[in-house]
């Protein structure tokens, strides 16, 4: 009897490439492969690859020295590279850099793996996958399209609703690597989401680079109503959505988000930098003022909101001084994550190619430690409201002992419970400790059924 084949798909970056990779395992599961947990003894391996910074791309390269060592052993493996690293129109040089990899594939673009697959002659499999897209169409329409085994048992989902990106701020390569913006239609993004909801997902994240802009091409289509659509999905209990940018965050959907109690209180909106000289060379298309301005919106509609943050420190030209209003503003707007990186110049970009990156490495560290030691006192301050409070989590994971999962607002706690499994269920968690970036707690009281209202605010 032949022996099932295996797959295995490594993920690099953002929570959109995790989606692509999903469906890629959902592809893969419908042609009848399994996941293997071991990228090395896989049949087929995808690297799913980022290139937002160096590093990213570093590991990614590093990971397909090793497969190009585990394919000497076994030549039948097929090794295909996806996402930011192959980009909209395939990078030049990547089959000479990579000659061992058997297929690339653009961000989201699973076309060519399938093609590739069928390319080889895999009749069996071509004929087993006809009968599998036939049937994955009818559990389409049926709004039960299977979850692949990789997230089974997976409370949290990741779902795209706007691909690509146009507004090509300088140093992002987003748009060269996913292509112009473009929103999914409205009844695919809740069909995939009654299918997630009845193999267990209870909280969906809608997934976007200007996730604001959604419906934008669509008729009659916005971000608005598409989460209130998505809120009246029976069983789903929790929806997030990012991210947002500052020029099109709009008040009906910070009312609908105010007014929805399934929508979570927690925004992520991008400032990127606190200086107004900055952000012009960025082509942000704001200044400091009007994000401040924007932060006391979204306060005054929601007042009870965790605002999610990115600061990029060392951009192009970047003075001490610039920097410092960053700090500043980050001091001032006290919100409850930040995501810092430091500038990386990335190919093709208009900073790249018109802005020296000029800030000294250790000068980029240096203020990526000083916003770290701000926002960890800054959290750290804020945090200690939960201590002594029970806040309601839902779990996600099992890690190291302890159960993990998110508060509404997106705080990540960590807590004990004999149970044996606890995940995609809510509980009440009574916290004992509340640092900057976790909280700890036990169980308080039962656990309630993952079907009944949220009680407890978190
Ligand atoms: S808005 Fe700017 S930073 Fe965000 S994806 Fe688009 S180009 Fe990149």
């Amino acid at each position: 009897m032949q022996t099932k084949r295996t797959y295995h798909v490594w993920t690099a970056g953002c929570q959109m490439n995790e989606a692509d990779s999903r469906r890629l395992a959902q592809q893969l599961e419908f042609l009848g492969y399994s996941p293997n947990p071991l990228a090395e003894a896989a049949d087929l391996v995808v690297l799913n690859t980022c290139v937002v910074r160096q590093q990213a791309e570093d590991k990614a390269v590093g990971r397909l020295t090793t497969l190009n060592r585990a394919k000497m052993d076994r030549p039948g493996m097929i090794i295909g590279l996806m996402g930011c690293m192959v980009g909209m129109r395939e990078a030049p040089g990547l089959k000479e850099r990579f000659p061992y990899v058997d297929v690339f594939m653009p961000p989201s673009d699973t076309g060519p793996l399938l093609d590739f697959l069928r390319d080889r002659g895999l009749f069996a499999e071509l004929r087993a996958e006809e009968l599998r897209e036939r049937d994955a169409l009818a559990a389409i329409l049926d709004e039960d399209l299977p979850v692949p085994a990789l997230d089974r048992g997976c409370a949290v989902a990741q779902v795209p609703v706007v691909l690509g990106c146009s507004h090509a701020c300088t140093f992002c390569v987003i748009p060269y690597r996913r292509g112009a913006e473009r929103s999914r239609p409205a009844a695919e993004i809740l069909n995939e989401v009654r299918s997630l909801v009845r193999q267990g997902v209870r909280e969906v994240m809608l997934l976007g680079q200007i996730v604001d802009r959604y419906g934008d091409d669509l008729t009659d289509m916005n971000l608005s109503k598409l989460l209130k659509q998505i809120a009246a999905i029976d069983g789903l209990l929790r929806i997030r959505f990012l991210t947002s940018h500052p020029n099109y965050m709009a008040d009906d959907v910070l009312e609908t988000v105010a007014t929805t109690p399934k929508i979570c209180p927690h925004i992520e909106v991008a400032v990127q930098a606190g200086n107004d000289i900055v952000l012009e060379r960025m082509r942000r298309g704001y200044t400091a003022q009007h994000f401040r301005e924007l932060i006391a919106k979204i306060r005054s509609f929601i007042p009870d909101v965790a605002i999610h943050t990115d600061v990029i420190v060392g951009f192009p030209g970047e003075t001490r001084e610039q920097f410092m209003d960053t700090f500043r503003l980050v001091e001032e707007l006290r919100m409850d994550k930040i995501h810092i990186s430091k500038y990386s110049e990335r190919p093709k970009t208009i900073a790249a190619r018109n802005l020296p990156d000029d800030i000294p490495q250790s000068e980029k560290e240096d203020r990526w430690r000083m916003l770290e030691d701000l926002q960890t006192k800054i959290l750290g301050e804020k945090n200690q409201r939960w201590s002594g409070q029970s806040v309601e989590v839902l779990v996600e994971s099992h890690h190291k002992g302890k159960w993990r999962g998110r508060t509404r607002h997106g705080r990540v706690v960590f807590f004990e419970d004999p149970r044996a499994e606890l995940r995609g269920e809510l509980v009440n968690v009574k916290i004992d400790w509340a640092g900057p970036f976790s909280l700890i707690g036990k169980t308080a009281g039962a656990k309630r059924s993952v079907r009944e209202p949220e009680l407890v605010p978190a």
